[in-house]
């Protein structure tokens, strides 16, 4: 059993947690990631400097800029539909989007009048400050993607995935057991069910013991769900996370307040919590309702093949030393292996037979 630090919060989330394991028992690492998700997101003001952690969006322009370019691309392999839904899951402050729709009007106007624009969102705060930054568009709300219209869709998703809850199973000598949440009086900490788990890949039986091994259903679930309308509408989906392109055993539970990592069970509702994603996992989700895949990639790659160095150097012209050095320490933070560039890997999902989509090679990428 390990213990994180007091809470020392009183918080409506720690009190509802605190009444749910005392009247239940302890809880999976599923429900407490879920309930703390929801208050987390509900504050806004998370995203950036004043905030929890900065995204991609939030680090350079020129990441919507790209992701709306490979958009008009991905709707030219769809055969150019006239009309179709242009929707993005988890848009935090709406920045990349607004990036996006900033540049395919410009360079794409069919595109851009042919698209309806769906945020699937359940944060009431961010979704207030989605409508601010997007303020020319109309926009359409959904807690979830079976209540999109009818017709072809385009799919973007940016650390959406991580936000999800995971389960968690921790190898004990009488097998693999569900990690929990209890709380002794004081403070949250992890504790083991007792009784083994029977869903554990057999792959993972000789780990030691102590291991810790993941799954996510919630991830299989959106990603099926997401790989479903590709194959059917038709759609193209784009999934960009930090993760792993093998499953194997780690435990990526991690919360971070403040720019700094924080203990993940420490003032639950106060810091972001997320879990890295598994790669492997999302591509057999997507394959099992037969779209095709594309990738993964890293992100840095993935990047660079869509022109991220041309954009750099357009965006430095006529600006000062000062201004050059900013927009390439960011664009690099993106691309770098050391910075976001390895870590954070780029998958898309078509019908099947889709011909190859801008930024993935033919072949195997990792
Ligand atoms: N894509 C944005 C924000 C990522 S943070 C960016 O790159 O900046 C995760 C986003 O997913 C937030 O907008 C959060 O409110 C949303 N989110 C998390 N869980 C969700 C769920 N279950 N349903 C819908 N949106 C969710």
């Amino acid at each position: 059993m390990t213990s994180s630090t007091p809470t020392g919060s009183t918080s409506a989330l720690v009190d509802q947690l605190i009444k749910q394991i005392g009247q239940h028992g302890a809880i999976s690492v599923t429900a407490y990631m879920d309930a703390v998700a929801e208050a987390y997101y509900a504050r806004g003001r998370v995203f950036g400097r004043d905030g929890d952690f900065i995204t991609s969006p939030e680090i350079s322009q020129v990441f919507g800029e790209l992701v709306g370019l490979w958009c008009v691309t991905a709707w030219q392999a769809l055969g150019q539909p006239r009309n179709f839904h242009l929707v993005e899951c988890g848009p935090g402050r709406g920045t990349l989007m607004a990036d996006a729709l900033r540049t395919v009007w410009d360079v794409a106007p069919v595109f851009a009048r042919s698209a309806s624009l769906h945020l699937v969102e359940r944060s009431q705060a961010l979704r207030e400050e989605q409508r601010q930054n997007l303020a020319a568009y109309d926009i359409e709300w959904h807690d979830g993607l079976s209540t999109l219209p009818d017709g072809p869709v385009i799919i973007v998703a940016n650390e959406f995935l991580d936000a999800l809850p995971i389960s968690q199973f921790v190898k004990t000598t009488s097998g693999w057991c569900e990690r929990m949440v209890t709380h002794d009086g004081s403070k949250f900490e992890f504790t083991v069910n007792s009784l083994p788990s029977a869903t554990i890949d057999e792959t993972f039986y000789d780990a030691p013991n102590g291991s810790i091994l993941e799954n996510s259903e919630a991830v299989e679930q959106v990603t099926a769900e997401i790989a479903l309308l590709c194959a059917e509408r038709p759609g193209i989906a784009l999934v960009i996370d930090y993760g792993h392109t093998v499953t194997d055993v780690g435990d990526t539970l991690q919360a971070v307040k403040n720019h700094t990592f924080h203990p993940a069970l420490d003032t639950p509702g106060d810091a972001d919590l997320t879990a890295h994603v598994d790669f492997a996992a999302v591509a057999q989700a997507a394959r099992s309702r037969s779209a095709s895949i594309h990738g993964p990639v890293e992100q840095g790659v993935w990047l660079k093949r869509l022109g991220a160095g041309v954009r750099e150097t357009q965006l430095s012209e006529g600006k000062s030393d000062s201004e050059t050095a900013v927009i390439r320490s960011s664009i690099h933070r993106l691309i770098d292996p050391e910075g976001m560039g390895s870590l954070f890997k780029v998958i898309a999902f078509g019908p099947a037979g889709c011909k190859p989509l801008s930024g993935f090679s033919t072949g195997a990428d990792l």
